[in-house]
């Protein structure tokens, strides 16, 4: 393989391989190294849920991130399906975030003062609810009608992206990178098990491993395992004619492959005790969140208690501390970006992110119309492991 590139792109899930796709799509020569395979971290137990309604985005930089995330997709997947051949069962739908109880409507309705600022939502009621779907539970009091959203595949979505940086010329090596080449204040490259590899810029997209490089740098990339289950489900009957959600009970969405995802678990205000909790990854599949998620599932959709359970996923997803992604430079570094810490919204935010950090290395700078002071490493400066707890916000997925 090639000991020299233009830019190295380290981590081959949705995000790394975004941004090593769109590098390479603009003429950038790009070396992609894994340690593991291709899409083996979270990217691959990801609803592949592409909304604005969640509670993960707040008003200003962080709403526009998540636009101009959601319509890269709408592009991008001709593009890349048209490149690469596959399918990537990319369904727009509009969507209901339901509220069964009051909490959740309270929920609901408090967000929605200031998304109906910024984007198309109403408040149903109940029986409207039920007019879409009439399967749907008697107990849904309401919900916010959204009349845009997306699903499809995170882990075709992931190969699809490797093989579209490979289809522009990149090359992609099962390598672990396993420290950074430095010249005073300049990474010059990475050191691998299969041996150095230099390059203008390395990219740093290895999700919840990521802090390792923050130690290298002597600068604090903090980012911890946020662990995930969801289900995927048969059951007979026709296939649910909108995307749905609810705050405390996690999403139900018919996937063009006819199965129903189910979940997910962890990363919910409710979960907030043991959201900053763990310290080492964890994708052992739980018969409690399996109980959890498919008695979650009967409540909104009581049909679903004959239904068959295919598969459970469990995954660990990067979780930064305000739970926005961390995208652009190391301060008192030249040579290396972040592009890590996308918590529960890596695969809705991977191919704005792959833009972005395209644009700011080829180009010296991010080429959208967003702050992205929000996102920069350096409000990390001087943090201490301990605070890492004390940062949380209230979120759900
Ligand atoms: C159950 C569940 C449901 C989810 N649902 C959604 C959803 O609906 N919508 C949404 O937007 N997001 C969702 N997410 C979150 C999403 O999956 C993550 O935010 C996203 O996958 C993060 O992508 P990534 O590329 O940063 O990390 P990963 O996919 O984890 O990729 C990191 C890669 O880096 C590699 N790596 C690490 N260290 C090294 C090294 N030293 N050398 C070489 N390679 C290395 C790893 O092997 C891995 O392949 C969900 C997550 C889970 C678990």
């Amino acid at each position: 393989m090639n000991q020299t590139a233009d830019v190295i792109v380290v981590g081959a899930g949705v995000v790394g391989c975004s941004v090593a796709y769109y590098l390479a799509s603009s003429g950038a020569n790009v070396t992609l190294l894994e340690r593991e395979a291709i899409g083996s971290g979270a990217s691959t137990h990801a609803t592949g849920s592409l909304s604005t309604l969640g509670a993960e985005f707040s008003p200003g930089a962080s709403y526009e991130l998540a636009q101009a995330g959601y319509n890269e997709f709408i592009d991008l997947v001709p593009r890349l399906e048209s490149e690469t051949g596959a399918n990537l069962l990319y369904q727009r739908r509009a969507s209901l975030r339901l509220a069964l109880d009051e909490e959740e409507t309270a929920l609901i309705k408090g967000m929605m003062e200031w998304q109906e600022r910024v984007t198309r939502v109403k408040w149903i009621d109940g029986d409207e609810v039920r007019r879409i779907e009439p399967r749907l539970s008697p107990s849904i009091r309401g919900a916010v009608y959204e009349d845009e959203s997306a699903q499809l595949d995170s882990y075709r979505l992931n190969l699809a992206l490797a093989q579209g940086a490979e289809h522009h010329g990149a090359e992609i090596a099962l390598r672990e990178v396993v420290g950074l080449l430095t010249h005073n204040n300049r990474v010059t490259g990475v050191r691998t098990t299969g041996g150095d590899i230099f390059a203008d810029a390395v990219v740093v997209a290895t999700g919840e491993w990521s802090s390792a490089f923050g130690r290298w740098l002597g600068f604090p990339i903090p980012v911890r395992p946020l662990k995930g289950e969801r289900l995927m489900l048969r059951y007979d009957g026709p296939p649910l004619p909108i995307l749905i959600s609810s705050p405390m009970r996690g999403h139900m969405i018919s996937r063009l492959d006819g199965l129903l995802s189910v979940g997910s678990t962890g990363g919910r205000d409710y979960d907030q005790a043991t959201m900053f909790a763990a310290r080492e990854s964890d994708t052992r599949p739980t018969e409690a969140a399996k109980l959890e998620l498919l008695q979650r599932a009967i409540d909104v959709f009581p049909a679903l208690e004959d239904a068959e359970l295919v598969q459970q996923l469990a995954g660990s997803r990067p979780l930064s501390p305000d739970r926005l992604p961390i995208l652009g430079p190391v301060p008192g570094w030249d040579g290396i970006m972040l592009a890590t810490g996308h918590t529960t919204k890596g695969i809705h935010l991977g191919p704005i992110t792959g833009r972005i950090i395209s644009n700011w290395i080829l180009q010296g700078q991010p080429g959208v119309d967003i702050d992205m002071n929000t996102f920069l490493p350096d409000r990390f400066s001087g943090m201490k492991q301990g605070d890492f707890e004390l940062a949380g916000q209230h979120v759900e997925e």
